[in-house]
C-alpha cells in the first residue's frame, strides 16, 4: 500500500501490552485518516456506554494521508475518544511536527487502551515502545512538558503530544497540546489524565512511500507558490484575528457573555491593533506554507511577558466576551489556557458564565475566596484581573474554579439545583460544548449547522455561516434551503478534517472554494500519494461518511434528537444593538430547520441513519449496529 503502512499500534495501560492490528486496503479508502478514521477506531475499540474518565474509553489518533509528504497544510492529526464534556464523540484536530514524526514511526494510527496506575509518558520509537516515568513532569505546562522530555531522552527530534495541570487535574475542557497545537475542543486532555498520561511522544526514522512522487511533488510546489498569493493574504497578514471587526460589524461579535454582538472597543482588540501593537512574529505548523498564526506578546503593564499564538476564537472569547478592552490581559488569558491546557474557547465562555452570574447576583464576593484574595474577589465584566484569577483557578480546581472546570452546562445545573436559580439560560453551549464566536441569532443557517453538531457547537465542523455572511441567502429568515446547506456545509467541512488539510488553502486549488474547485485537485493529490483512482464523487464520500461514522457513535451512545438544541440565549434574548438586534432563533425555527436537515441528510425524521443509507456507503457493521 502507498501512502499508508497499513498498521494500527494498540497500547493497553493494564497490562502494558502491545500489538499491531493490520488492516485492509478497503478499510482505508472508507475512512483515510485524521477524524474520520480516529472516529472509526473509536467505533471500533470504546466500551459502549462508558463514562468518558473510565478505563473504557480509549484514545484513539489516526494520522493524515499528506503528513510527512511534501503537500501544504498536510501535516495533520485527528483524535477521539468520547468527550467528558458532552457524553458523545469528542474529536480534534491537531497539526504539526508530532503529526510528521508519527507518521515516520510506521504507523497510521494508535489506539492507547485501559489506564496506567503511576503517571507515565508513552515514548513510540519507530516500533518500539516504552512506558516512563512522568514523576518529574507532573505539574508542567504543556509546552514545558514537550522540552523537558526533549531534554530527558536527549533528542531534538523528538515530538510530544502533551497534556498540562488542567488535563492532570480532570478539567472537563482540558486539551492536548503538540509543537504549540492544539487538539482544543471536547475534553481530550482529561481523558488523557484519567490514564495518568502526561505525553506521548514519537520519534520516527522511516520513510514515507508515495505512488506518484513527481506529480505529488509538482502539485505540491504549485499550490505553496498559490498559497502565497490572494487567496490566503487575510491568514498570512493578520490570520483569523481579523475577524474581531467584521463580525462587530455584523453585530456578531460575543460580547459579555453572548449579551450583546458589539463591543463598544473592539478596535482594541482587533486583529489590526494586535498587528501593530503586540505582534512579536507569525508562526507556521509544520508543511505549511501560510503561517496564519500571530505569536504575541505583552510588552509591559501586569502582564509582561506573557506571550502565546493568538486567533480569533480564543481572542473573542477572552476578550470581548468578557468585556475585557486591553490585548495584553487576552494575551495573558489565552496563555494560562495554553500552558495549562485548556481550551481557551470553553475557558473563556464558562469565565464569562461566572461573570454574569456574578452581575446577576447569584454569585456573590464570598464565592470567589481562594489563595490570592482570601475575602474574595468581584469579577464584573471587564474586571482583567478576575478573569485571569478565575481562569488560574479553574486551571487548578481551586476553590469555584472546581465548578467552573466542569464546563457551563454541569456548573449552571450545580447551581440552580442547589440554589433553586436559572443560570442555564446564560450558560452557553450546545451539548455542553461551548458555543464558538459567531452569534447565531443573526445566522439562521449556521443557526442549525450548530444545533446537529456532532460534537456540539462548533464553527470548524459546520461553515454554514458561509452562505449567510456571503448574502446568499437572508440571515435573518428561514426557507427550506437551509437544511441542505447546513448538511453540504457540514460534509464539506469534513473532507479538509479527515485528509486533513487546513481549510485555509481550500481556494489555493484553482482559485474558488466550492467543491468544483477543490475536489478535483484533491483527488488528484489522494491518487499521487496511493495509487488510487478517486475522483469528485469518492472526493464527497469522504466528508459524508466521516460525518456519519461521528453521528453513529452518538446514537449508539445514546442520542437523541431533542439534543440538537443550542443555548437557552439564543432562542429567547434578542440582543439590543447592533446589525443583529431583534433576533432569536425560536423554538418553532429550530424544529423546522432541524426537519430539513434530518430530510436532506436521507435519515428519520428523528434524526436516525436508516440501514440502507448506511449499506451505501459501506459501512455494514455500523447499519447492523445501529441503523433503523
Ligand atoms: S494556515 Fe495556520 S492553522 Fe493552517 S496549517 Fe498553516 S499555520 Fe497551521
Amino acid at each position: 500500500m502507498y501512502g499508508y503502512s497499513g498498521k494500527i499500534l494498540h497500547i493497553d495501560l493494564n497490562t502494558r501490552k502491545t500489538w499491531t492490528e493490520e488492516k485492509p486496503e478497503a478499510w482505508y479508502k472508507l475512512y483515510i485518516g485524521g477524524v474520520s478514521m480516529a472516529a472509526r477506531l473509536l467505533w471500533e475499540n470504546i466500551e459502549v456506554g462508558c463514562d468518558p474518565l473510565s478505563p473504557g474509553n480509549p484514545i484513539c489518533i489516526a494520522n493524515g494521508i499528506f503528513a510527512g509528504t511534501p503537500v501544504p497544510v498536510g501535516g495533520k492529526y485527528g483524535l477521539a475518544s468520547k468527550s467528558p464534556l458532552t457524553g458523545l464523540i469528542g474529536d480534534s484536530l491537531s497539526g504539526s511536527w508530532f503529526s510528521v514524526a508519527l507518521k515516520r514511526t510506521g504507523w497510521d494510527g494508535l489506539v492507547v487502551h485501559g489506564a496506567s496506575d503511576k503517571w507515565i509518558t508513552i515514548f513510540i520509537d519507530d516500533e518500539r515502545v516504552q512506558f516512563r516515568d512522568a514523576k518529574k513532569l507532573l505539574g508542567l505546562g504543556t509546552y514545558a512538558t514537550e522540552e523537558a522530555i526533549r531534554e530527558e531522552l536527549g533528542d531534538d527530534q523528538v515530538r510530544s503530544a502533551t497534556i498540562g495541570p488542567a488535563g492532570e487535574n480532570g478539567v472537563l475542557f482540558a486539551n492536548v497540546t503538540n509543537d504549540g497545537r492544539q487538539a482544543g475542543r471536547t475534553g481530550h486532555g482529561a481523558v488523557w489524565g484519567s490514564k495518568k498520561i502526561k505525553a506521548i511522544s514519537v520519534r520516527g526514522t522511516k520513510g514515507v512511500v508515495v505512488a506518484d512522487p513527481d506529480t505529488l511533488l509538482q502539485m505540491s510546489f504549485d499550490i505553496s507558490e498559490t498559497s502565497q498569493g490572494p487567496y490566503t493574504v487575510k491568514y498570512r497578514m493578520l490570520g483569523t484575528a481579523t475577524n474581531v471587526l467584521n463580525m462587530n460589524k455584523l453585530g456578531l461579535l460575543p460580547t459579555r457573555n453572548y449579551q450583546e454582538g458589539t463591543f463598544e472597543d473592539a478596535e482594541l482588540v482587533s486583529g489590526e491593533y494586535l498587528e501593530e501593537h503586540y505582534k512579536v512574529k507569525k508562526i507556521a505548523c509544520a508543511q505549511c506554507p501560510i503561517a496564519c498564526e500571530q505569536m504575541s506578546a505583552a510588552p509591559d503593564g501586569p502582564y509582561k511577558g506573557a506571550m502565546t499564538g493568538i486567533e480569533y476564537e480564543c481572542l473573542y472569547a477572552n476578550g470581548p466576551n468578557l468585556g475585557i478592552n486591553d490585548l495584553r490581559a487576552v494575551i495573558k488569558l489565552i496563555a494560562t489556557c495554553d500552558q495549562g491546557g485548556m481550551d481557551a474557547m470553553s475557558g473563556g465562555v464558562t469565565v464569562s458564565w461566572a461573570m454574569e452570574t456574578f452581575e446577576r447576583g447569584v454569585f456573590t464576593k464570598e464565592d470567589f475566596k481562594c489563595a490570592k484574595y482570601p475575602e474574595g474577589f468581584e469579577p464584573y465584566f471587564g474586571n482583567a484581573e478576575a478573569a485571569v484569577t478565575l481562569m488560574e483557578m479553574i486551571r487548578d480546581r481551586e476553590g469555584i474554579g472546581d465548578l467552573l472546570s466542569k464546563g457551563t452546562r454541569r456548573a449552571s445545573a450545580i447551581v440552580d439545583a442547589e440554589r433553586g436559580t436559572e443560570t442555564y439560560k446564560w450558560a452557553m453551549n450546545s451539548k455542553g460544548l461551548e458555543s464558538p464566536g459567531y452569534d447565531a441569532r443573526g445566522l439562521k443557517t449556521f443557526s442549525v449547522g450548530i444545533a446537529v453538531g456532532t460534537r456540539g457547537g462548533c464553527h470548524n465542523r459546520t461553515a454554514a455561516y458561509d452562505p449567510d455572511i456571503q448574502g446568499e441567502v437572508d440571515r435573518f429568515s428561514i426557507d427550506d434551503t437551509r437544511g441542505r446547506l447546513a448538511a453540504s456545509s457540514e460534509e464539506y467541512a469534513a473532507v479538509y478534517d479527515t485528509l486533513p488539510l487546513c481549510k485555509f488553502i481550500r481556494r489555493c486549488f484553482t482559485g474558488k472554494a466550492d467543491r468544483a474547485g477543490a475536489w478535483p485537485a484533491i483527488a488528484k493529490l489522494i491518487n499521487a500519494t496511493t495509487g488510487w483512482d478517486f475522483g469528485y464523487d469518492d472526493v464527497e464520500l469522504i466528508g459524508i461518511r466521516a460525518h456519519t461514522i461521528k453521528k453513529a457513535f452518538n446514537i449508539r451512545e445514546g442520542w437523541k434528537r431533542a439534543d440538537d438544541d443550542l443555548p437557552y440565549r439564543w432562542k429567547h434574548d434578542p440582543m439590543t444593538k447592533g446589525a443583529s438586534a431583534g433576533h432569536v432563533v425560536t423554538d418553532e425555527e429550530l424544529e423546522y430547520l432541524k426537519d430539513l436537515y434530518y430530510a436532506a441528510k436521507g435519515w428519520t425524521n428523528e434524526g436516525l441513519i436508516p440501514k440502507a443509507k448506511l449499506i451505501e456507503l459501506g459501512m455494514d457493521d455500523v447499519a447492523e449496529a445501529i441503523g433503523v
